[in-house]
């Protein structure tokens, strides 16, 4: 990053138009998307995201950081001074291979851990691989997702809904459980939700439920290990253009539209997410626990 860019997340300016409103052209990638292969391509930080030591030294697991919100992330934590594992799927080795380089040129340590966390197995594994890697874990942030849309309840078949529901919350509970063990007090799990979990769209049946899932299990685990030092909280994205939303996320007609029906007029670009994330993980949300971090262009939560 140089001194002369003046996108970054600290400089002031108009959010209306601090990235341009979109317009996607209709595009389709095989589930899961490459943020390689997306038009336009997505911020995801790495001219823009500038750091000010919010996460020194700290060992931080991030999963689903080979692209999209997740790599804004691993970005975001790398510049602010965290070392970064990286959960991702084997397909998407190119991106992932991406972030790694961004965050070493920022002095910092990634790790790679491509593996499906559909896996019961594998969850354990990314875990005791991370902590042995980073040396410790005292920051998870567990961000991976599927969204697949299906119009019709009669199309929505049973191995998708299992699949959905093993992905966003079961792997949650699994890597959340396998992490605490390693934890000490000062630690932090930051959860991905999103507007679904209040505001359901029809096509979206099995991923919003989900969505409402993690709120839920984020408020319940946050007084459960708050004793201990450890805070949990969440991030509800609003419409963000990621791969998610060009590999079955969106109904093909709808991506051009992308984000316009928000108060802000677009859609939301990765790296607009990444200080939601930092400020849950950084000490200074020290009395924030079990809260969901609405960013979303404006729309109304409860
Ligand atoms: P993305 O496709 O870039 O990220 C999702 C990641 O999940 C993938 O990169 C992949 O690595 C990971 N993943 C999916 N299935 C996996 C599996 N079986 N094993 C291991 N990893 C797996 O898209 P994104 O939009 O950045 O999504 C990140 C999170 O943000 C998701 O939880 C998503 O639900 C949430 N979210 C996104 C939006 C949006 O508009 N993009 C809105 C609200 C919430
Ligand atoms: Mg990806």
């Amino acid at each position: 990053m140089t001194d002369e860019n003046t996108n970054d997340q600290l400089t002031f300016q108009n959010p209306v138009d601090r990235f341009p409103s979109i317009s996607p052209p209709k595009q389709d990638q095989p589930e899961p998307g490459l943020d390689e292969e997306l038009e336009p391509k997505a911020d995801r930080g790495e001219q823009s995201y500038r750091g000010t030591g919010r996460l020194e030294g700290r060992r931080a697991l991030i999963t689903g950081s080979d692209s999209g919100i997740g790599s804004a992330v691993a970005i975001a934590f790398a510049r602010e001074g965290a070392d970064v594992a990286l959960s991702y799927l084997p397909e998407e080795e190119e991106d992932a291979q991406h972030v790694k380089s961004v965050i070493e040129d920022c002095g910092r340590r990634a790790f790679l851990f491509p593996g499906d966390l559909t896996d019961r197995d594998f969850c354990q594994q990314l875990v005791d691989q991370a902590v042995q890697a980073l040396g410790g874990l005292d920051a998870l942030v567990n961000n991976a997702g599927k969204q697949i849309a299906v119009e019709d309840i009669a199309d929505l078949d049973d191995d998708q809904v299992t699949e959905t529901f093993t992905t966003n919350i079961i792997a949650m509970f699994r890597v959340s459980r396998a992490a605490l063990a390693h934890m000490p007090a000062g630690s932090t799990i930051v959860n991905t939700t999103s507007i679904q979990a209040y505001e359901p769209s029809p096509h979206l049946l099995d991923y919003a439920s989900t969505k409402a899932a993690i709120n839920n299990f984020t408020k319940g685990l946050a007084q459960q290990v708050a004793e201990k030092g450890i805070r949990v909280n969440a991030v509800a994205p609003g419409p963000i253009w990621t791969p998610l939303q060009v590999s079955d996320g969106q109904p093909k007609d709808a991506l051009p539209e992308f984000g316009k029906s928000t108060p802000l007029g677009r859609a939301g670009q990765p790296t607009e997410l990444a200080p939601a994330y930092v400020f849950l993980s950084s000490p200074e949300s020290s009395y924030v626990l079990g809260e969901t971090l609405n960013v979303n262009g404006g729309m109304p939560t409860p």
